[in-house]
């Protein structure tokens, strides 16, 4: 039977309750500037952030810019990432966003959504992560694995579409709150809403959550 959602109130409130228990939740890749962060994104891709910050402090003393990226050879990329799943394809998928921002754009990063999607290995979740961390630029909610588990179970959304569950979201989330709400799910989610086994009993959320006392990967 599919699940029905909180009345809006109850969901807002969870949210609160979210937000003040991570006041400092952040994005968890690390980078200095535009281009390392869209380098890491590209990385990220079903990837541990542990293990994308393991390899980008040297990959980043090695590239700075596009220019560096763009001009690259493959193998030399993928001696730097080799860690990480996908990463032959994923150092292609970086020199050719490179090519592009050195070509179409000088070597800078674009500040806005459609553009930044038009490059390799960029979807709307990277796009919108980038506008975020990069800019400050705040046009949506970034909606990656942790948002669409927690947002299901905290009934935030029902759908499992990350397009129809970020027009959820920004329905029901203050937008103080999108820029860092993926950061906040996450981090409830790490702690306690965990994948497998969510830990309800020690949950703030235990009398609002419609799926209090799930039992399984739900
Ligand atoms: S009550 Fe359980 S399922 Fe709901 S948010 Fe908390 S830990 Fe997750």
């Amino acid at each position: 039977m599919p699940q029905k959602p909180p009345a809006e109130n109850a969901s807002r409130k969870a949210i609160e309750l979210l937000a003040e228990e991570y006041p400092n939740a952040k994005y968890y890749l690390n980078f200095s500037t535009p281009t390392d962060l869209v380098v890491a994104a590209i990385i990220s891709a079903q990837t541990r952030d542990e293990v994308v910050n393991s390899v980008t402090p040297e990959l980043f003393k090695k590239f700075k810019t596009a220019k560096d990226y763009a001009n690259a050879d493959v193998n030399q990329l993928v001696a730097y990432i080799k860690k990480v799943s996908f990463s032959g394809n994923k150092a292609k998928n970086i020199i050719a966003a490179c090519k592009i921002l050195q070509e179409k754009y000088k070597g800078r990063i674009p500040d806005n959504i459609e553009e930044l999607m038009d490059l390799p290995g960029i979807g709307k979740k990277t796009a919108n992560t980038i506008l975020i961390n990069a800019y400050g630029i705040v046009n949506g909610i970034p909606v990656d694995t942790w948002v669409i588990k927690l947002s299901n179970r905290i009934g935030l959304s029902i759908n499992k579409d990350p397009d129809k569950i970020e027009q959820d979201l920004m329905k029901v989330v203050d937008k103080k709150y999108w820029g860092k709400f993926a950061y906040i799910l996450k981090s409830h989610g790490k702690k306690i809403c965990q994948s497998q086994v969510p830990i309800c009993s020690k949950c703030l959320l235990s009398k609002l959550c419609p799926r209090n006392g799930v039992t399984k990967s739900a």
